[in-house]
């Protein structure tokens, strides 16, 4: 009775789905908000801050306390909202990466999300399926299991029906294993935390996955918080000493500690990295492994599959070869028939090139679907990579018949007789002339599938057909884009060697067939000779998956980074060797997704190119981010240790910090982080794996914008005394200015004017960050309107802090005159014209 079972109606999956829940292991809660908002506080550096401001509300004053609390709230509430959309796109880019399974509901076959399954489900295993639940077999073909994820066994486990006593059955499949080879059908017994793996709960919640890149920064983070603590504590003391007002002493130091802690760096990065991802996803890209979005950028080297990828994978038959070359098939129905019969293609799923046998068919008038009734399969070997063939076996006309059907060369060496009429004997000097017959097919770029059949002692060569698999239209362009970004491309391929040339010529990734390399070839070259010649080597054909992670692994050794495609179960070693695998979203099995970094969600080359472009365009962005935020950090911490070295009043009040931490750093890092692409990324070479954010010039922006911008603050900040003292007749020498300074009015005037500088100096610092290579008219042509609101926002909040009464009594600043405002700009500016001067140096 079982095995006629034809699974649940959707009523029914849906009433148990609601009955037992999803099938998942560990639930992962959704944050609550407010927890998640509450978290914003758990840093130790906010947590002394809303201290800072309880001390000075007990001490009556009340602006300053109100201030850092709003500054808090404010800055809380940014990253706040930021979490939230981070955690958004990473949680929707983990539903659209989990696996998949095939179950049949409403006498339909149809994927659906492996938390989706109920008991009862009919799932219908194939090879490179991954299954989702335990489940009692009913229709058992050659199935070969992997259940090391399960048993900790690596070796593969055959399933039959008979019913052992230990834990794991024969006759059941168990959730988290994997199809190595066969079919088979199961009904869906126990699912979720009821499955075996269930019980044991091997699969452990998986954490957050932080980048390489956000584990740096972090350490980076605490390193650079522990230095600012003692330089607080330094200043603090020594203030204190000189007979500054304790509160006021405490408060600069508490929030020159927060400026020079660089907080907005980890959510920075976080919201980078996962809105661009989302960004992926439009272009088609999943990331289901978030640290490669990071070597994405940096691969140098590209092995990419040829079916599908760089052609369409729609695959018609052109050209046949039986006694001689046809391109009218009517007569050779017979032949097409054992074709047709060999494959497990029907009118809704097949493989492009099953389907391109299928429809051959329909045009002659066989159909697949009636064979297949009056000749059931009564057992088949289904079609793999290595094995390069696929057997069924059929009684016709009271006689068992064995077809083959698969690659000429491998089914040729099997037959002894031609001509299934009136068969003949075919000896090895025959055999070599078919061979040289059909060359002509695949020097064609034809794809050649063979077919043979085995009666009795006899198995008789059928004939050839020829498929034309076209080469995908934008395929020439994106390996010229690939080339110049300096990623060398490599095709690999199970095809023929000639029809794989033929490919790797049309799309411009080889020019001679030299460059061509057989899988035999690999096998029989020695290691030294192997490493040598795959320099030269852009074709791989006729080669098994298990060749695939032998040119991964040489490739490595030669120091490049290597990117792999995959489709198949055999497949995954290679994928998780390379340094980003990506898997076919379309054609590829759930195996090969889940061991892969990346899945191409229509298998084209030309999605890789902008899955490279776009992890290249993330790194920038975030290098940019992270240059600007060091850089003006370093400058603040400069300004306000000088005020001390020179025994001057402290350049900068609390507030004044808190403010330009805000506006001046973390909201112009995050439209850095969020900038638009530039022109240019594909056009440099790969970065290399040990490059750091500060290499190249790195170092050199961070240090010279930092020292500028803080030369010109202090700069800006001794103008008003030395005015003072101009006006006065009196020379302007140190010790006049520290005496000057101390005039209350010229002080106001200092900090001011000071405070607004350094504020615009970050602004303008900003727009040049943008593009490190280009003008500020390239700036402005890429329209990030983030950065452009965000220095408008900047500058006029700037102006209204030192002009409107209320604020500049919160503030502590004074209105400046137009010849001041004059000045503050003029010094502002210089950051972005010394960019313009430096980025004909570093242009390339
Ligand atoms: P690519 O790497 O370009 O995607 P591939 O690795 O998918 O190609 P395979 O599918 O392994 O290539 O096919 C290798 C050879 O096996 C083909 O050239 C063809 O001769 C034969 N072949 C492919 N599919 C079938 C099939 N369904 N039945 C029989 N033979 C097949």
């Amino acid at each position: 009775m079982e095995s006629n079972y034809n699974g649940l109606t959707s009523k029914e999956a849906q009433d148990r789905l609601k009955r037992d829940g999803y099938n998942i292991i560990h639930q992962e809660k959704s944050p609550n908000k407010v927890i998640l908002f509450l978290k914003e506080f758990k840093d130790p550096m906010i947590l002394i801050l809303i201290a800072s401001s309880l001390i000075s509300f007990l001490l009556k004053e009340y602006i300053d306390s109100f201030i850092i609390l709003f500054v808090v709230l404010l800055n809380s509430i940014i990253s706040f909202v930021q979490e939230v959309k981070a955690y958004k796109a990473l949680s929707s880019l983990k539903k659209l990466s989990s696996p998949k399974c095939l179950i049949k509901r409403d006498n339909k076959e149809l994927y659906i999300s492996s938390q989706e399954v109920v008991e009862g489900d009919l799932l219908i295993l194939e090879e490179g399926s991954i299954i989702p639940a335990d489940a009692k077999l009913i229709k058992i073909n050659h199935l070969l299991v992997d259940e090391s994820s399960l048993t900790g066994e690596s070796f593969p486990v055959e399933k039959k029906f008979v019913s052992n006593s230990e834990t794991y059955r024969l006759d059941y499949v168990y959730a988290s294993s994997e199809v190595l080879e066969g079919k088979a059908e199961a009904i869906i017994t126990k699912t979720g935390k009821n499955t075996e793996i269930g019980k044991i709960a091997l699969v452990a919640s998986k954490k957050k996955e932080q980048t390489p890149l956000e584990k740096r920064l972090d350490k980076l983070g605490f390193q650079l918080g522990i230095i600012t603590i003692v330089i607080c504590l330094i200043i603090f003391i020594f203030s204190y000493l000189k007979g500054g007002k304790l509160m006021e002493t405490f408060i600069t130091s508490i929030s020159l500690g927060v400026a020079a802690i660089p907080e907005g760096l980890p959510s920075v990065v976080t919201i980078t990295l996962s809105l661009g991802v989302m960004k992926m996803v439009k272009k088609k890209v999943i990331v289901s492994k978030l640290p490669s979005v990071e070597t994405l950028g940096s691969i140098s080297l590209i092995c990419s599959d040829k079916t599908g990828t760089l052609t369409q994978n729609i695959m018609e038959v052109e050209e046949a070869y039986f006694d001689k070359y046809v391109t009218n098939f009517s007569s050779y129905k017979k032949e097409i028939f054992y074709f047709l019969l060999c494959s497990s293609v029907n009118k809704e799923k097949g493989s492009p090139t099953e389907k391109a046998i299928y429809n051959l068919g329909e045009k002659i008038g066989i159909i697949k679907e009636k064979i297949d009734e009056m000749y059931p399969k009564i057992d088949e070997l289904p079609f793999s990579s290595t094995n390069k063939y696929m057997e069924t076996t059929h009684i016709i006309d009271s006689k068992k018949i064995k077809i083959i059907k698969g690659a000429p060369e491998i089914v040729l060496a099997k037959c002894n007789y031609k001509n299934i009429n009136n068969p003949t004997f075919f000896d090895n000097k025959q055999k070599e002339l078919v061979i040289k017959d059909i060359s002509v097919l695949t020097k064609k770029a034809l794809r050649l599938i063979a077919c043979a059949i085995s009666v009795e002692d006899k198995i008789i060569f059928v004939g050839v057909l020829g498929l034309r698999d076209p080469l995908r239209k934008e395929a020439p362009l994106s390996v010229e884009r690939m080339l110049k970004a300096g990623v060398k491309v490599k095709m690999i391929t199970g095809d023929h060697k000639d029809t794989a040339f033929e490919i790797a010529k049309k799309s411009g990734i080889a020019k001679l067939e030299s460059e061509v390399m057989e899988g035999k070839e690999i096998d029989s070259l020695s290691e030294k000779e192997f490493m040598k010649r795959i320099k030269n080597t852009t074709v791989f054909a006729r080669v098994s998956p298990l060749h695939k992670l032998k040119i991964v692994k040489a490739y490595q050794k030669l120091d490049e980074i290597v990117a792999m495609t995959g489709d198949g179960v055999n497949d995954a070693p290679s994928l998780k060797m390379a340094h980003v695998g990506i898997a076919m979203g379309k054609g590829g099995k759930e195996v090969a997704k889940e061991a892969s970094d990346i899945i191409i969600q229509d298998d084209n080359f030309s999605t890789i190119v902008d899955a490279l472009e776009e992890g290249r365009n993330i790194y920038a962005n975030i290098r940019k981010a992270v240059l600007f935020l060091l850089s003006s950090n370093i400058a603040e911490v400069l300004v306000m240790v000088s005020g001390l070295f020179f025994s001057i009043p402290l350049p900068l009040l609390a507030i004044h910090i808190l403010f330009i931490n805000l506006i001046s750093d973390s909201l112009p890092a995050l439209a850095l982080g969020l900038d638009k692409k530039e022109e240019d990324v594909m056009k440099e070479v790969p970065r290399k794996q040990k490059d750091t954010l500060f290499s190249k010039d790195g170092m050199f922006i961070l240090f010279f914008y930092s020292l500028l911008i803080f030369f010109l603050t202090i700069f800006s900040f001794l103008l008003p005394p030395c005015l003072y003292l101009y006006n006065l007749d009196l020379p302007i020498n140190i010790e006049n200015i520290q005496f000057a300074i101390l005039v209350d009015e010229v002080l106001m005037k200092s900090r001011t004017i000071a405070f607004s500088t350094l504020s615009l100096c970050e602004l303008f610092h900003m727009i040049s960050m943008s593009s490190i290579n280009h003008s500020l008219v390239h700036i402005l042509k890429k329209k990030n309107w983030l950065l452009i609101i965000t220095f408008i926002v900047g500058v006029i909040l700037q102006i209204l802090i030192t002009t409107v009464p209320i604020l500049t009594t919160i503030f502590k600043t004074t209105p400046l005159n137009f010849i001041e405002w004059i000045i503050i700009f003029l010094l502002s500016m210089t950051p972005l014209l010394m960019h313009e001067i430096f980025k004909k140096k570093t242009n390339h």
